[in-house]
């Protein structure tokens, strides 16, 4: 676990996103869940010692980000797209998928429910707790549904995975150009940290990287188009993996990455 500031923490050595969490003069603001239960059960013993859970916030609508809100207290804030998302999810695809990926969680599924957000956002919240302030603004991207966490008095944001520091973005769901934009307004924040969706704690000095990230991948996409590809074409030709690994728990489905990343904008770009 990493301290971020005074009263920020985050890990970014789970396998799935980076969870964190605030610690406030009137409890604790989580954001984002471990995605394996074993993760999820350690992370609860580490947030009890700095006190209980007052909320928990879910920055985007994937299940590496809130498969563990199971294990937690606190009330469940995020977008409502993300609502919808985790009303979806079906409890018995995710214990195949650990059965076979990671069947040492199995155990801890007795009784498991998704514990979907019961306060949810379109555009912008704003939470006080303690003397803290959250500031939940949807900045669509690597979904249409993302939200950054901004904390003012501590200058740090969670970015969700409009974010990936140094690992290779997935874009399966990317909204190409809303990402572009939202990235500028996330260099608009007054911060000197950012919490990524994955890889480590960064600098807003990272944004433009992240945006040349971006814009190599729509690039690539509109010459395969452009040049008359199928998609099938284009997903054969085009891998941006020489440019940013995979992280290194998910390395085997780089190939496939590729694949839908292609998939995706080649459908947005078309149009
Ligand atoms: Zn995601």
């Amino acid at each position: 676990m990493q301290k971020v500031t005074d009263n920020i923490y985050a890990e970014t050595g789970f396998r799935g996103c980076n969870p964190g969490f605030v610690v406030t003069s009137d409890g604790v603001v989580m954001i984002d869940t471990p995605q394996m239960p074993v993760d999820a059960v350690k992370w609860r013993e580490e947030i009890a010692r700095h006190g209980p859970v007052r909320y928990l916030i879910n920055t985007e609508p994937h299940g590496d980000h809130f498969t563990g809100n199971h294990f937690f207290e606190g009330t469940v804030i995020a977008h409502e797209g993300t609502r919808e998302a985790i009303l979806a999810s079906s409890i018995d695809q995710l214990k195949e998928r650990l059965q076979q990926t990671a069947p040492e969680n199995l155990p801890l599924l007795e009784g498991f429910s998704y514990h979907p957000p019961t306060i949810t956002l379109s555009e912008r919240l704003t939470l006080y707790v303690g003397n803290h302030t959250f500031q939940l603004i949807n900045q669509p991207g690597h979904t249409p549904y993302q939200v950054a966490v901004y904390i003012p008095e501590e200058r740090v944001v969670f970015t969700s995975d409009n974010i990936f520091h140094k690992v290779h973005p997935f874009l399966h769901q990317a909204v190409p150009y809303q990402w572009l934009d939202s990235l500028d307004r996330l260099s608009q924040l007054e911060a000197d940290f950012l919490v990524p969706g994955h890889g480590s704690v960064c600098t807003p000095s990272y944004i433009p990287e992240m945006k040349a990230m971006i814009q190599a991948w729509i690039d690539a996409v509109s010459d395969a188009i452009s040049k008359g590809m199928t998609l099938e074409e284009a997903q054969d030709k085009i891998s941006l993996l020489d440019r940013y690994p995979m992280e290194s728990s998910n390395e085997a489905m780089g190939p496939m990455l590729q694949r839908m990343n292609v998939a995706r904008l080649y459908e947005v770009l078309k149009k």
